[in-house]
């Protein structure tokens, strides 16, 4: 099987220049409360021979690949070793593989494996963490508490695999922007991450949360709690590494971008002005 022409194909921003090579469609676990992407898609996983045949028909200069659909990771350890040798094989330049993976999938890799993965050009995820509150992630019926969370953050930070920090702020609903800011700042001092992209959250039409929304189950925090949040978050991170701070993903209110440590008066100051 492989994708076709109605399929919709969602990568960061970061990897806009990036070639894209189609893994898997749809989303393996496809429950999470705010999440329409995949909704009306059934998963699958793309054979190895047309990953083949996508890899031959392309320029071998190509640096960089992003392996696509919401989790590649669910095809599990052999299949990926698999695709990181094609790619070795057809785009002998190719420095860096990039893809989504989800806490529960990062689970079922041991250590070794995801060094030899790393080993092999696997070199940047982007996780959706979303909140470092168990009571939030489980009310969106994520896959994951925090505990996990952090669990696996340390197993890729031991084998020198790094990975982007997806988080979204309003999650937590009205009158939660603190509690919800200080937790997930506590979840990210917890381990090194590259880069924390934050994402605004948005009820879109036909998810669990639009129907939370319309049972009074969830009512959206405003405007300024949602600001409110991004300060409070920036305020409480102490990064055990450098970090690139970043809201500029289109569903944000506001754009700002820096390092922490190191430009967090400057970032703060840009939050204020907002405000
Ligand atoms: S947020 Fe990610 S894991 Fe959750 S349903 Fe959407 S694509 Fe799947």
């Amino acid at each position: 099987m492989n994708i076709n022409e109605n399929t919709t194909i969602y990568y960061p921003q970061d990897e806009m220049n990036t070639f894209l090579l189609p893994v898997t469609t749809g989303c393996s676990y496809n429950k999470c409360a705010f999440c329409s992407m995949y909704k009306d898609e059934e998963y699958f996983e793309i054979a190895l021979s047309q990953i083949k045949i996508n890899l031959v028909s392309v320029d071998k200069n190509i640096e960089r690949v992003f392996l696509t659909g919401a989790d590649p990771m669910a095809i599990g350890f052999d299949k990926m070793m698999k695709i990181l040798v094609l790619i070795n094989r057809y785009l002998p330049y190719c420095a860096c593989v990039a893809s989504y993976a989800s806490i529960k999938n990062i689970a079922r890799y041991s250590l070794d494996e995801l060094k030899t993965l790393h080993d092999a050009g696997l070199r940047l995820l982007y996780i959706g963490f979303e909140t470092g509150s168990d009571d939030i992630l489980k009310k969106m019926k994520k896959s994951h508490d925090v505990e996990e969370g952090i669990k696996q953050a340390k197993k890729l930070n031991e084998a020198n695999l790094q990975f982007n920090t997806i988080i979204m702020y309003g999650i937590g609903g009205k009158g939660k922007y603190e509690e919800n800011a200080i937790a997930t700042a506590n979840m990210i001092n917890q381990f090194k991450t590259r880069k924390v992209i934050t994402m605004n959250l948005i009820v879109f039409d036909e998810t669990e949360l639009m129907k939370m929304v319309k049972r009074g189950e969830f009512i959206p925090a405003d405007q300024m709690e949602r600001l409110l949040e991004i300060r409070v978050l920036l305020e409480n991170i102490v990064p055990v590494n450098e970090l690139i701070f970043d809201t500029t993903h289109p569903t944000n209110i506001i754009k700002i971008k820096g390092t922490l440590p190191k430009d967090k008066e400057m970032l703060l100051n840009q939050v204020g002005q907002y405000l």
